[in-house]
């Protein structure tokens, strides 16, 4: 899921979802139906959200997404996020 807008510039979203609890404010997006990425902020509205592929990019590891990124590596995490494709 690449070439959507957000914010005005590029957002290449992630293609998995991501257990909201997980996912520190400020990196939880959800896509409307236009197709627009917005930035839910504080709000923790469903249970899962989107997030940006840079903050969880293997290739530049953060800290506050370490739990997320564990959550994915265990089966039942693989298992979830893919049914929601
Ligand atoms: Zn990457």
């Amino acid at each position: 899921m690449t070439g959507s807008k957000g914010n005005g510039a590029l957002l290449d979203l992630e293609i998995r979802e991501a257990p909201t609890h997980l996912v520190p404010v400020g990196l939880r997006w959800r896509v409307t139906g236009n197709g627009i990425p917005i930035n839910l902020g504080r709000a923790d509205p469903t249970d899962t959200v989107r997030v940006a592929h840079r903050d969880v990019c293997a290739a530049r590891p953060r800290h506050d997404v370490s739990r997320l990124l564990a959550h994915w590596r265990t089966t039942a995490g693989l298992a979830a996020a893919q049914a929601e494709l």
